[in-house]
């Protein structure tokens, strides 16, 4: 049984910008596409194109960060792949809607009986803990076996196999726990990404979710710097990381 302790966060997908002839910025340093995509957005909103203030992508972000121009951080999407999340962050990652895309493993389609378990950070570290609650997982892996090989018994009726399968494991996956690893592909605009980073860094945020949060902001900030290197991380004094939004949008 596969017990994980951390996410994995992999970009899969970026933006690219395609720069129209009749419309050309007087861009100034170097950026990835998603960036420039913004800065295009806002210049058009002002036809500054000839930047007079010689900005450099970033000193002009920035500057759009800290007035709070929302919808120029809306054109640039960037999907990753989560694998290493529990069940119960999944579902809390989910509930940000707005700008938001999701594709998630279906526990009805897929035999989980090999399924990896994610150890909450809070148990992390603590032997007698650790120990418990590997046996408590245990035992919940065995009844998911147990009960599709009694459900595929009782559904042997079904002709088709993979409707009999889906009816199984669609029930047995009842007595799963909410540590059951799920992998997700989650997309976003930057401006929701900025919005569920905000919410999931902060210190009230459960812990699992604020390290995979972390997980996200550190691949988005190495992407495209200057649409996330405001977020600052540090340690918080319960334990592991949390951050803060520099430029929060009102
Ligand atoms: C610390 C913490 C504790 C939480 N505890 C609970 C809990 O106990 N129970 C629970 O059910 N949830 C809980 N949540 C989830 C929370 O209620 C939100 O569902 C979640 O954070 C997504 O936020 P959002 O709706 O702002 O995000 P998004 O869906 O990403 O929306 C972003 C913004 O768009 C606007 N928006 C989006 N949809 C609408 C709409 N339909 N109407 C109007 N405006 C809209 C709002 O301004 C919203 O803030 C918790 C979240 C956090 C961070």
């Amino acid at each position: 049984m596969d017990i994980l302790r951390e996410p994995r966060v992999t970009l899969i997908a970026r933006p690219q910008f395609l720069e129209p002839a009749h419309l050309p910025v007087q861009w100034q340093g170097d950026a990835s596409d998603g960036e420039r995509i913004a800065e295009f957005a806002g210049r058009l909103c002002y036809m500054s194109q000839h930047n007079p203030a010689g900005r450099t992508t970033a000193e002009y972000l920035r500057n759009i960060l800290r007035q709070g121009h929302g919808s120029v951080f809306e054109h640039a999407s960037y999907v990753v792949l989560i694998e290493g999340i529990s069940r119960s962050c999944s579902h809390e990652l989910v509930r940000h809607r707005a700008g938001w895309g999701y594709s998630q493993l279906s526990q009805r389609y897929v035999d989980e009986s090999h399924a990896a378990f994610v150890m909450p950070p809070a148990i992390q570290g603590d032997e007698a803990l650790e120990a418990a609650w590997t046996r408590q997982i245990e035992a919940a892996q065995a009844a998911y076996v147990a009960a599709v090989e009694q459900l595929m018994a009782r559904y042997e009726w079904v002709e088709n196999k993979v409707h009999r399968r889906k009816l199984a494991r669609e029930a047995a996956r009842s007595v799963l726990p909410n540590a059951t690893e799920v992998k997700i592909v989650a997309s976003a605009n930057v401006r929701a990404w900025r919005t569920m980073l905000e919410l999931r860094l902060g210190e009230g945020a459960e812990l699992e979710i604020r390290r995979m949060a972390v997980a996200c902001l550190r691949v988005l900030t190495q992407e495209a710097p200057a649409l996330f290197d405001d977020f600052e991380i540090f340690r918080s004094e319960e334990g592991g990381e949390a951050g803060r939004v520099g430029f929060h949008k009102v």
